[in-house]
């Protein structure tokens, strides 16, 4: 008999996913892969050489739970160089992924009863890190005519007295929608006079087009930073989503608990990757920019083909490396009796009859859209739209 806990939780969506769609194309099916949120870049030498460096050096024990100095004191660099924000070491711990991060905050910070804010449509893993610990995810809806972004009066119209935190991710998946300095800075103070937490996942934070800049809502101001946890990871600037390291930066107590936390499930994350992580993160960054450069050539002609699509518009992002389309167009449409009335149709519709895998919008909690990652080659894209445009095209 399973646990209460198991019986609530849902697979990840997105990976389950990419496992369908790796399998499609390893039984040999031309399958276009939309579908999971990961650069198709391969990680750099630099990065490579210093993990392997890493075993011939022995480096392959057991190394403190929360992460090596040496990569602590260069993700504390990172931060006062790219966020403008000062930690300790003791406020900052490395885990398997910035998924893992998220997991122990919720871990350390959640409890039965209490309600966690999350902007709609948000990523997948938020909600139910959240049920795991018996809270309660509490929606705030945003609409595309706000660009996805939470207004600041929803947040505090939907705050109560079990209201424990607030999960912020700006670049957002799934929509690539970024939020400016003012809007964080009116979320500040509302956080502020409710006494809540923020966790603001950063991981996108490298991936910004025409121009946008980023900012961290801990580097608002120390009352809002001694409130916030601030959450990154190497999986998408540097495209190391299979070495998993993660982090997280906050106020030491909330860090030692994580730590903890992390001391008695995974220990240590693994310690070749970390000397691989402190690689990334000092050397040499013009990886970065090539990769951003093709995503951003990626991007333009997604949206504008997207756009293209009869019963299809989309927003163009200005972050990550997802489009968002709005599909409730196509809601009222069938094919030989095949009624299309929601995004698991539709997303179900493409994979089968075009050989297309995406996400369908349910899964970040909004049903009128799908989420296409444009983190694959150029040709891909044009194959893959061209497939839509085709399969769309046949609905009546
Ligand atoms: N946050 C967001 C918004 C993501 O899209 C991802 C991607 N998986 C993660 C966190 C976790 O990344 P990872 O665990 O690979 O560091
Ligand atoms: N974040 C990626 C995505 O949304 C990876 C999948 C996952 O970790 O769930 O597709």
């Amino acid at each position: 008999m399973l646990s209460n806990r198991a019986s609530k939780i849902k697979p990840s969506p997105t990976l389950a996913i990419d496992a369908k769609a790796k399998a499609m194309k390893a039984e040999g099916v031309d399958i276009v892969s939309f579908g999971v949120g990961e650069p198709d870049f391969d990680t750099p030498d630099n990065i490579k050489e210093a993990a392997i460096k890493a075993i011939r050096d022995g480096f392959t024990k057991y190394t403190p739970v929360g992460g090596i100095d040496p990569l602590k004191d260069a993700i504390i660099e990172k931060f006062r160089k790219d966020n403008n924000l000062n930690y300790m070491r003791d406020e900052i711990i490395v885990s398997c992924g910035a998924k893992h991060s998220l997991y122990n905050i919720a871990q350390a910070l959640f409890g039965p009863g209490d309600e966690v804010l999350i902007p709609s449509p948000y990523w997948v893993s938020y909600p139910e890190q959240v049920v795991l610990n018996d809270a309660i995810p509490v929606f705030v809806k945003t609409y595309e005519t706000d660009s996805f972004i939470v207004k600041p009066e929803a947040i505090e119209s939907h705050i109560t007295k079990k209201t424990k935190a607030l999960i912020l991710n700006s670049p957002s998946n799934p929509t690539g929608l970024t939020y400016n300095k003012k809007t964080l800075e009116r979320i500040a103070e509302i956080v502020l006079k409710h006494n809540l937490y923020v966790i603001s996942d950063e991981i996108y934070e490298k991936l910004l087009y025409d121009g946008v800049l980023h900012f961290s809502i801990a580097s608002l101001g120390n009352d809002i930073k001694n409130k916030t946890i601030v959450v990154n990871g190497l999986s998408k600037a540097y495209a190391m989503t299979g070495w998993r390291i993660g982090y997280a930066a906050g106020p030491k107590e909330i860090i030692k608990a994580m730590t903890n936390i992390q001391s008695q499930s995974t220990s240590n994350p693994t310690s070749i990757a970390q000397k691989a992580a402190i690689e990334a993160i000092t050397g040499p960054q013009d990886f970065i920019n090539i990769m951003f450069a093709e995503f951003d050539v990626r991007r333009k002609f997604l949206i504008n083909e997207l756009n293209s699509i009869h019963g299809i518009s989309c927003l163009t992002p200005t972050g990550a490396f997802y489009a968002f389309p709005n599909t409730s167009r196509l809601y009222s449409k069938s094919i030989d009796n095949r009624k299309i009335s929601s995004s698991s149709d539709l997303a179900l519709y493409l994979l089968e009859r075009a050989n297309v895998a995406l996400v369908h919008g349910e899964a970040f909690g909004d049903d009128n859209y799908i989420r296409l990652s444009y983190a694959i080659p150029i040709d891909e894209i044009k194959k893959g739209v061209e497939r839509i445009r085709e399969a769309i095209g046949k609905l009546k």
